[in-house]
């Protein structure tokens, strides 16, 4: 199965992705994750992508198309694969379509999650990840159960993303209602779009996901 999430920053489609990687075997493919791990490692494209990401701009379409093909490529995505922050732009879901065909590919699903503008600071200045399995927690809505220990591997170092500012919230926000959005008429003429509460709780807006995937 090869999947879409759509939802401005903040809706919860890593949160989401992650899930549906344990649960559907299919592997998360965040073009944000991987633009981090660039920027960590000091490449040529961390270089050019730090400071476009810090501002909360979107990184170039060639410059991204490039790197999720590279990735699509690979061997785990074989079975499948859920796209998290990408396409972004109109280039990019064009680009994606073309890449897909040329492997003979298919999407089946697209959804948008669908949360208020104003919910979205929040979310995003309560945002902080385990440094050594990467799993996502909130300060409020999704506190680990043992203050500062990760559920999921015991971690106690934990890492909040620069860009996850209320300053920079609103550059993103627009950048997606601008950008991301128009993508979806693309989707809709295909008769892929579907959409999610993600102004629901965290389990209930997975349950609505499995209801869409079956
Ligand atoms: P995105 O990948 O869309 O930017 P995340 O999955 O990282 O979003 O979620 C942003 C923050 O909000 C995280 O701290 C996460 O724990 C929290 N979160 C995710 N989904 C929900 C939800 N349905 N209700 C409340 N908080 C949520
Ligand atoms: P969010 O939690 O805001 O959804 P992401 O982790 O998906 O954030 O992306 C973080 C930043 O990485 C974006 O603000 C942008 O600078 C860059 N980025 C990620 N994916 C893309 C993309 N598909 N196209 C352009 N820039 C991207
Ligand atoms: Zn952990």
């Amino acid at each position: 199965m090869k999947l879409i999430l759509f939802g401005p920053p903040g809706a919860g489609k890593g949160t989401q992705a992650r899930r549906l990687q344990e649960t559907h075997g299919i592997v998360q493919l965040s073009t944000g994750d991987m633009l981090r791990a660039e920027v960590d490692s000091g490449s040529e494209l961390g270089l050019q992508a730090k400071e476009i990401m810090e501002a909360g701009q979107l990184v170039p379409d060639d410059l991204i198309i490039a790197m999720i093909s590279d990735r699509i490529d690979q061997e785990d995505c074989k079975d499948g694969f859920i796209l998290d922050g990408f396409p972004r732009t109109k280039p990019q879901a064009e680009a994606l379509g073309a890449m897909l065909a040329e492997k003979g590919l298919d999407i089946d699903h697209v959804i948008e999650i669908k949360v208020d503008d104003d919910a979205m600071v929040k979310r995003i200045t309560g945002r902080f990840s385990c440094d050594g399995c990467g799993a996502g927690y909130h300060d409020e809505f999704q506190k680990p159960k043992k203050d500062g220990v990760c559920d999921q591997c015991g971690g106690t170092e934990f890492t909040r993303r620069a860009d996850d500012n209320a300053e920079t919230v609103s550059v993103r926000l627009q950048a997606y209602h601008e950008q991301t959005s128009p993508i979806f008429s693309y989707y809709k003429e295909k008769g892929l779009m579907e959409e999610v509460d993600g102004m629901a709780e965290i389990d209930a807006v997975t349950e609505q996901m499995n209801a869409l995937l079956g």
